[in-house]
């Protein structure tokens, strides 16, 4: 259930209704920064809702009252009707404008990083993606270089301006990272991770959740909900395809979600092309197509020597290729009356 404010109601009022939830027994939750006040009723609401829901109605100030029948609230777009933009170092992720977030699956040396970020900066990334903690299947592969990863990123930062996004993978990282990182990335594996979930939702980085690859869209926007109602508002969602019997890829990109999460969430939402498919000869159809369904942005792959990469080369584009993919994506853009956003 949420409650909806009038537009300019006191705070008296608002603590009023505030109040009237508590008695009940339920948990109030007013979402942190939002001009217009809305309040998310939070707990076991049992078949008295729809009573519940006429008597906070009549309250002062308050203008209407939602049932969300839905397993996810703060997430929901009943909660929330306006899209939300979350805000990175002054690039807004979830506006009109298409943001895409570049970089190696893993920062291997200080040279290759740095030369992957000028060379996506040039070509219009507004963030810079690096692993520094790497989830890899088998134990025998590269981990990531760790703290070294996250002050290379640093650096790149410094010298092309772009903010951050790396993975966090273990809550005990989580004040490393913090210092270092504009965004943290919760991997696919990491999805439904409650414990580093609800400890995301403490912190006040925004955070790039990607969707686990055998997980419902559902299940995806109750993920988010574990770091909302921590009471971080500044969440991501990044499709990044999903398992199934199709093999020709290295998962099923799932182009339905975008659209679906777009009406079902007012969340931003991103699509990841190298991971959904695998390959860098596809990345570029998938990234145009993900523009055209209603992506707000893209999350890509980018190495200078795909052969010789630590991590996912195979789906990495040389950055020449990552710069003829704007040019594509900036004319699908166009075509559905958006713009990418460019340095
Ligand atoms: C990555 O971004 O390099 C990564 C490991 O992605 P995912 O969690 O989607 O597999
Ligand atoms: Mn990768």
């Amino acid at each position: 259930m949420v409650i909806i404010m009038e537009q300019g109601a006191e705070q008296a009022q608002i603590d009023g209704v505030i109040a009237a939830v508590q008695r009940e027994g339920l948990t109030p939750f007013v979402n942190p920064g939002v001009e217009r006040k809305v309040i998310a009723v939070l707990g076991a609401i049992d078949s008295a809702k729809v009573q519940l829901a006429d008597r906070f109605m009549n309250l002062a100030g308050v203008e209407r009252v939602t049932l969300i029948s839905e397993p996810y609230k703060l997430s929901s777009r009943g909660y929330h009707p306006e899209d939300t933009v979350v805000e990175v170092n002054g690039v807004r992720i979830g506006g009109p404008e298409i943001v895409v977030i570049a970089g190696p699956c893993s920062v291997e040396s200080r040279a290759q990083a740095l030369r992957t970020a000028q060379a996506v900066k040039a070509a219009g990334a507004k963030l810079l993606r690096g692993g520094a903690f790497k989830p890899r299947t088998s134990p025998y592969s590269f981990q990531g270089l760790g703290k070294e990863a996250l002050e290379i990123l640093a650096e790149c930062r410094e010298a092309t301006g772009l903010p951050i996004v790396t993975e966090i993978m273990d809550p005990h990282d989580l004040s490393v990272v913090c210092e270092y990182a504009d965004v943290l990335q919760v991997g696919a594996r990491n999805m439904q991770n409650f414990r580093l979930l609800a400890r995301l939702g403490k912190t006040d980085k925004p955070v790039l959740l990607k969707r686990g690859p055998g997980s419902r869209i559902r299940e995806m926007l109750q993920a988010a909900e574990y770091i909302m109602v921590g009471g971080n508002p500044k969440v991501i969602l990044c499709e990044r395809g999903i398992i199934t019997f199709e093999d020709a890829t290295r998962n099923t990109t799932d182009i339905n979600a975008i659209p679906v999460l777009k009406q079902w969430s007012h969340l931003p939402v991103i699509l990841d092309p190298s991971h959904s498919t695998g390959h860098s000869r596809w990345v570029a159809a998938i990234s145009r197509a993900a523009v055209a369904a209603g992506a707000d942005g893209l999350i890509v792959e980018v190495h200078p020597n795909p052969a010789e990469a630590l991590s996912d080369g195979a789906q990495s584009l040389l950055p020449e290729k990552f710069a003829q993919l704007m040019q594509e994506v900036k004319r699908v853009a166009w075509a559905v009356g958006r713009e990418v956003a460019t340095s």
